[in-house]
């Protein structure tokens, strides 16, 4: 018979399988004395917090456990991946709490993108979500840009209350926290401490504040319509920007198509000569081909040539849908969810693109 092992940090049941699941140790970890969950370990030994993956029932738990306390909301999202990393129905359970929206990873950006016109497209957006933040800030938590910003702006909106810090996995919200404990130096380590999200059996990280409230770290939800859920890991590093973007160029002709990896399929269907930008990672291949020949190359190359997905996950991928466009007296991006957005440099144009069934595509204002 296999005994329960607990941690003795959070007390949650320790496994080993699941490396991003909740209660995952090494093997190794079993041997010790005293066995805590990785999380816990890190907590302790590193201070540094580690984001755990969620179900969707515990996901409605925390968002109904948001609704019942008076706290100022701080809700992290990539803007990289705005509507990827959106955590939809969240509006509906905040209840009177200010929500204060976060764009992580602004480090991306090339230097030419105007962040104020990005700031504004993330308000409209969430207002079209459901969602009103009292403010829209920027940072990035790896480079530690804006992150004092962001802390002194929770700091004032909280009004003296306790924050809870929500996201979904991989938008950064581990590594902020990260970096909000390194600012409050030397003893730290004995005062942050987990407790049970009310209603759950998840812990949260908290960290007390001056006052005597508490900012709580919040589990990171899991979105399925994240582009990550579609390729394994290796490919994800691939789709997913490290650095600073570099804008590629296309000069295309109408019947002209892009395609980004084998994950999007452009369609430039009806305008003059036009320039389209592309802005996702630096590694991504971008394919450029006639439109009456795509159907055929993506049925023969779809994990080699057109990559990712690689030859093991394009069986994977969820079928193309497409969506069509039709730009008319302003420039605009094409937003593919996870991926990066195809800026038109022009007008009077029709546009088909093609994504994996649940990734969201959409258009904007060009942020340019
Ligand atoms: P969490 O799941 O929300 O806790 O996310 P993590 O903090 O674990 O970060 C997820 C991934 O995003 C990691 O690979 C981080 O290195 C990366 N990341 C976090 N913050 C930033 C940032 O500001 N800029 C960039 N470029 N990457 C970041």
């Amino acid at each position: 018979e296999e005994r329960q092992i607990i941690c003795s940090g959070c007390g949650v049941a320790v496994q080993t399988k699941d490396k991003t699941g909740l209660g995952y140790a090494p093997p190794s970890a079993l041997e010790r004395d005293v066995i805590t969950c990785q999380r816990c370990f890190r907590l302790k030994h590193y201070n540094e917090v580690q984001d755990v993956a969620l179900t969707d029932d515990d996901f409605l738990k925390i968002l109904n456990g948001l609704g019942k306390t008076d706290a100022l909301i701080v809700k992290i999202v990539d803007i990289f991946d705005f509507t990827g990393s959106w955590l939809p129905g969240l509006h509906r359970f905040v209840g009177g709490n200010p929500v204060l929206l976060v764009g992580n990873k602004v480090d991306l950006l090339p230097k030419s993108l105007n962040q104020n016109r990005l700031v504004n497209w993330m308000k409209k957006s969430a207002k079209e979500l459901g969602l009103k933040p009292v403010d829209v800030m920027l940072m990035s938590a790896d480079k530690n840009q804006g992150v004092e910003e962001v802390a002194a702006a929770i700091d004032e909106l909280r009004e003296g209350k306790d924050v809870y810090v929500v996201g979904c996995t991989n938008v950064g919200k581990s590594t902020f926290i990260n970096q909000i404990i390194k600012a409050f130096g030397g003893d730290s380590e004995q005062l942050i401490t987990t407790s049970y999200f009310p209603g759950t059996t998840l812990d949260m990280i908290d960290i007390p504040l001056d006052d005597g409230s508490t900012l709580y770290d919040t589990p990171g939800i899991i979105n399925h319509h994240q582009m990550a859920h579609h390729v394994d890991k290796q490919e994800l590093k691939i789709i997913t920007p490290k650095k600073e973007i570099k804008p590629m160029n296309f000069q295309l002709n109408e019947g002209q198509t892009l395609f980004l990896g084998g994950l999007v399929r452009f369609d430039f269907l009806k305008g003059d000569r036009t320039s389209f930008t592309c802005y996702c990672s630096n590694e991504l291949h971008i394919h450029r081909t006639k439109q009456e020949k795509a159907d055929q190359l993506y049925e023969e190359h779809l994990g080699d040539l057109l990559t990712p997905p690689g030859p093991e996950t394009k069986s994977d991928l969820p079928p193309l849908v497409k969506h069509s466009f039709r730009v008319k007296e302003e420039k605009v991006d094409i937003v593919f969810s996870g991926l990066g957005w195809v800026t038109v440099n022009g007008t009077h144009i029709v546009l088909e693109a093609y994504a994996p069934k649940g990734v969201e595509v959409s258009i904007r204002e060009s942020l340019i």
